[in-house]
């Protein structure tokens, strides 16, 4: 019997023509050109239904509640299809990844979010290799996580950063390695792969909070990061230099944290590095944040840490327990080190 795959079709690149004001999407375009592609015909290929989203988005519009749409319709569709692939734009394609991997608790089966740089309206693209093997991996092969695939290349969701604005490998998880590559075959790491031990899909809704992102830069003025802690901010992830530090000089900027920390803000610091890890308390440049009652989020990306807080918000938690998940591994986004300290090791 053929497998079936459940395609979303949210917008994105991969499904836009080229009109006026630029490239824009097409509302029934999708289902033409995915028709007209006779490799999607093949035997081996599964049956496929898609749901066109009412209003295609560029993925710069893509916000909590397509990620809750998103996620409530795989819900929906759950028992009645093998595997999910969700088309969308690259630009947010690793924060709608990494926020499908915490909200769909206990799943099972595999969702493969993909899009293209060019779009299938183009005679030389990257969409239709994109969607064909999408398609592939969501029907044939037991990858139960919520799976970014892109230019041949398999990776966790909440590992991936968009890291190119114009090259086809356009993904990299630069702290996890790929769950599959798709060279002459598809070839699954499948020591990788993290297998709920009790399935049944719980979708787990966001709720609004206000969380902020800010990058370190070197002689930060400590207004400019008073004035973003101020409430009702409920939580703020830090971009640290290296290993998590920040300029120390001015002593108000520790106190600035402590109060916001006090009043319940979660403060969570990255590195800004592209690999690597964020661990305070090594240097005495991130004593600040460690006196603050800041926590490290190691090699987690900013797009996961982003939506672990909301995750972790929408769970209720009190704040100590949210601090101490924050740094556990909940879905594959995090490796908690087992670091020596700089100076351990004279
Ligand atoms: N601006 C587009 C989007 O993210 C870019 C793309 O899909 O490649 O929706």
């Amino acid at each position: 019997m053929k497998k079936k795959v459940y395609i979303i079709y949210t917008g994105g690149t991969i499904g836009m023509v080229k009109t006026d004001k630029g490239y824009a999407p097409y509302k029934g375009y999708m289902y033409k050109e995915l028709d007209a592609i006779s490799e999607l015909k093949a035997d081996i290929m599964p049956e496929y239904v898609i749901n066109e989203y009412e209003t295609l988005l560029d993925s710069s519009n893509v916000s909590q509640q397509e990620w809750k749409k998103i996620a409530k319709d795989i819900e929906k569709n759950y028992h009645k299809y093998d595997g999910f692939v969700v088309l969308h734009g690259t630009d947010t394609m690793a924060y709608t990844a990494s926020a499908l991997a915490f909200m769909l608790e206990g799943l099972g089966k595999p969702v493969v979010v993909t899009g293209s740089q060019i779009p299938l309206w183009e005679v030389r693209n990257d969409a239709r290799e994109n969607i064909i093997t999408a398609l592939q991996i969501a029907s044939g092969y037991d990858v139960p996580e919520v799976c970014l695939y892109f230019n041949g290349k398999l990776f966790r969701g909440c590992r991936t950063i968009k890291t190119s604005s114009d090259s086809l490998d356009a993904f990299k998880s630069p702290n996890f390695p790929l769950l599959a590559k798709a060279g002459v075959d598809i070839e699954v790491y499948y020591h990788r792969i993290i297998h709920n031990t009790n399935k049944g899909l719980n979708v787990l809704e966001f709720g609004d909070f206000p969380i902020a992102v800010v990058k370190i830069i070197p002689g930060m003025q400590t207004d400019v990061l008073e004035n973003i802690l101020k409430p009702p901010l409920k939580g703020i992830i830090i971009e640290a230099f290296g290993v998590g530090n920040i300029p120390t000089q001015d002593e108000r900027l520790g106190r600035v944290l402590k109060e916001a920390s006090d009043r319940g803000v979660v403060i969570i610091v990255c590195t800004q590095c592209l690999e690597g890890e964020a661990h305070i308390g090594v240097y005495e440049t991130s004593s600040m944040l460690v006196e603050a009652g800041a926590v490290s989020g190691y090699d987690m990306t900013t797009e996961a840490a982003l939506a672990k807080l909301y995750y972790l918000f929408s769970k209720n938690y009190d704040v100590k327990k949210i601090k101490c998940l924050v740094e556990e591994s909940l879905r594959g986004e995090l490796t908690k080190p087992l670091l020596v300290g700089v100076g351990d090791q004279r």
